[in-house]
């Protein structure tokens, strides 16, 4: 099977089995999603939920975060990784989104990864689940999953994984794919153990292939 091939029937099968995939993090307006993307890096997103209405409450804009204390902030994202660093990246955001782009977030990639504490990938997340963006995010679920399956071949880096994607997902899809790749990889793919006996992509995934001819192939 080629890659064309194999990335067709992926798309198939996750139109049918998550035909309106969404992101897990709890969020209202932009400025919700912004915060809770920067926080979930190295966290969970089920964590990040347990915290953020209590931070959305206290701040609920922009101009409250960057006019916040940061001892204030910290003792609200104190139970999430890297707590000391979030706390400066969300006060850092909010006072540059001020500053430079007149308190609107902004809403291109080469803008947003300007922010402190937004990278590559959550520029991509906030484009792609706000304004439909054809911008594809690479988390590690979705490293992983894509090199199993057999969609990207030796890719390094997320980069390198991103822009393997990029170059058979029809840009219609991409907001999708980037979701589905996640919540494949966090709830079937997932990293220690792959549950392959209910994943319907056995047929198409190289990780899987290569387990079976290992299986049947008596060793010498
Ligand atoms: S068959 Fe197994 S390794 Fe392949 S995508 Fe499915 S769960 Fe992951």
């Amino acid at each position: 099977m080629n890659r064309k091939d194999r990335f067709q029937f992926c798309i198939n099968y996750f139109q049918e089995v998550m035909p309106a995939p969404e992101t897990e993090l709890h969020f209202t307006n932009t400025y919700q999603l912004l915060v809770a993307v920067i926080l979930s890096a190295q966290c969970t997103d089920k964590r990040v939920n347990m915290h953020t209405p209590a931070l959305f409450e206290k701040y609920p804009d922009i101009p409250s975060l960057a006019a916040a204390n940061y001892d204030d902030v910290f003792a609200l994202v104190k139970s999430i990784s890297f707590p000391g660093n979030k706390s400066r990246h969300l006060l850092g955001m909010a006072k540059l989104v001020i500053e430079k782009f007149n308190g609107e977030i902004p809403m291109t990639v080469e803008e947003l990864v300007q922010l402190p504490g937004v990278g590559r990938k959550t520029a991509n997340v906030i484009t792609s689940v706000v304004d439909n963006q054809p911008n594809m995010a690479v988390d590690t679920h979705v490293h992983r999953v894509s090199a199993r399956i057999g969609l990207t071949v030796n890719a390094k880096t997320p980069l390198q994984t991103e822009l393997q994607l990029m170059k058979y997902v029809p840009a219609e899809v991409v907001p999708k794919f980037h979701h589905w790749l996640i919540l494949h990889g966090r709830y079937t793919c997932i990293a220690r153990k792959p549950k392959c006996e209910q994943c319907g992509l056995q047929p198409v995934c190289v990780y899987f292939q290569k387990v079976m001819r290992k299986q049947i192939t008596p060793a010498s």
